[in-house]
């Protein structure tokens, strides 16, 4: 895939109406946003089309509405806040596509800004109908993408509709795109990337695309058992994938094949049973990796384990890291996480962070401002990991 993007820098918007698909899909609770993040970011790309005398129309979906109209998940609460932060009137069209939103766009003046209704009231949207992207085409000039988080669904409004307008990426899009891009194509080395989270089988393509380019690959988390399990060794009740202990016996050797160092836990913090609820406090202990007590499951990396990954991150000079060292959302469980976002944070590498409780998890430790590009996308930056091709980036202009 090529990451070089033309971007809206690239562009003359002037009097040009410019449909901007945007990640909008905020989190919400009782009809209030809890969390407007999603709309900070992006503000950039929002701010310079209006400077430079755009006519913006932006869309976005929220939510799960399943192709029906849900009051809800209106983006009403969206235009609102957009409008406080932008010290401007965000005009909020009462369809998608339909009358009003056309004759809406029709009547923008240069630097005016509408927002459509969610994308996802409409059932052509998640099928990349053809009818919805000629509607949506229909009221602009330009496409514009600034939206990572649903790159990686070819949908009407993030990829669909370029194949009516010229595309380009906003400059939210092009700042993932152009350092994740560049830590895969030609990363500075040595290169390590750390991978956690649940299951083994959530990431498998994750895996072994990155024993591709990496020069070393840390496995943490509840993804490593499957892993000990490969090795021979007894993991008690920690997770384990066993219907991959092959795959992970076939990445050892892979890894060994290719020079990758592959480092997985020397020890691990048990406790008896999953804490329920799972910021309740539990009995733990540290024992070696190979010592896990047949009625125990393994829930953190041990402190051993966090000073060799912490270590392996502070001599790198590209770090891609994805998924919790451990049962993080404990406090009790949360060290090894903290170890590895400390470590992210105290090198001087290129330090980036894929995956939603990754991201997460970072923010709510307090080391989000310390590392070099926390990724807006979830399951985006996991499929660009995993080196797909992402629809929503593949149909933009190349430079
Ligand atoms: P991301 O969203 O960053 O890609 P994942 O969704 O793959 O990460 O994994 C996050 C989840 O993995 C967290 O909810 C965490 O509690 C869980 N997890 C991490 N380590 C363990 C473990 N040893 N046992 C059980 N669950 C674990
Ligand atoms: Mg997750």
């Amino acid at each position: 895939m090529n990451y070089n993007k033309k971007s809206v820098l690239d562009i003359d918007v002037k009097g040009k109406r410019v449909l901007c698909r945007c990640d909008f899909n905020v989190p919400t609770k009782e009809g209030k946003i809890t969390s407007d993040k999603r709309i900070v970011a992006a503000l950039p790309t929002i701010e310079h089309l209006i400077n430079n005398g755009a006519r913006v129309i932006l869309c976005s979906h929220m939510g799960k509405p399943k192709g029906e109209w849900k009051p809800e998940l209106s983006l009403k609460i969206v235009a609102e806040r957009l409008s406080e932060l932008l010290g401007k009137e965000v005009i909020m069209a009462a369809d998608v596509a339909g009358e009003d939103a056309k004759a809406k766009a029709a009547a923008l003046n240069d630097g005016d800004v509408m927002l459509l209704e969610n994308t996802r009231f409409i059932k052509g949207e998640t099928k990349n109908d053809p009818e919805l992207s000629k509607d949506l085409a229909s009221m602009a000039d330009i496409f514009v993408n600034d939206a990572f988080g649903t790159a990686h669904r070819a949908h009407s409004s993030t990829a669909g509709v370029a194949d009516y307008l010229p595309a380009y990426c906003g400059l939210l899009v092009e700042k993932e795109v152009s350092i994740m891009g560049k830590a895969l194509a030609d990363p500075a080395r040595p290169f390590v990337a750390i991978l956690g989270g649940a299951k083994v089988s959530d990431k498998l393509n994750v895996i072994n695309n990155l024993l591709e380019k990496v020069d070393t690959l840390i496995i943490g988390g509840g993804m490593a058992y499957t892993f000990q399990a490969a090795k021979g060794c007894n993991v008690g009740k920690s997770l384990l994938d066993t219907e991959k202990i092959d795959y992970c016996k076939e990445m050892m050797a892979k890894a060994e094949a290719k020079g990758v160092k592959l480092l997985l836990p020397v020890d691990v913090v048990v406790s008896e049973s999953f804490p329920s609820p799972i910021d309740a406090p539990i009995e733990v202990k540290t024992v070696a990796v190979d010592s896990i007590p047949e009625d125990m499951e393994g829930m953190d990396i041990g402190e051993k384990t966090r000073e060799l990954f912490a270590e392996a991150a502070k001599t790198a000079k590209t770090v891609v890291w994805n998924g919790p060292m451990g049962v993080f959302e404990n406090p009790i469980l949360a060290k090894g996480t903290i170890a590895v976002a400390q470590a992210l944070a105290d090198s001087d590498a290129v330090t980036i962070v894929g995956g939603g409780d990754s991201a997460a998890a970072c923010e709510q430790l307090g080391f989000a401002s310390e590392i070099t590009h926390i990724s807006t996308g979830g399951g985006a930056s996991l499929e660009f990991l995993e080196g797909l091709e992402l629809p929503g980036i593949a149909c933009l202009q190349d430079k």
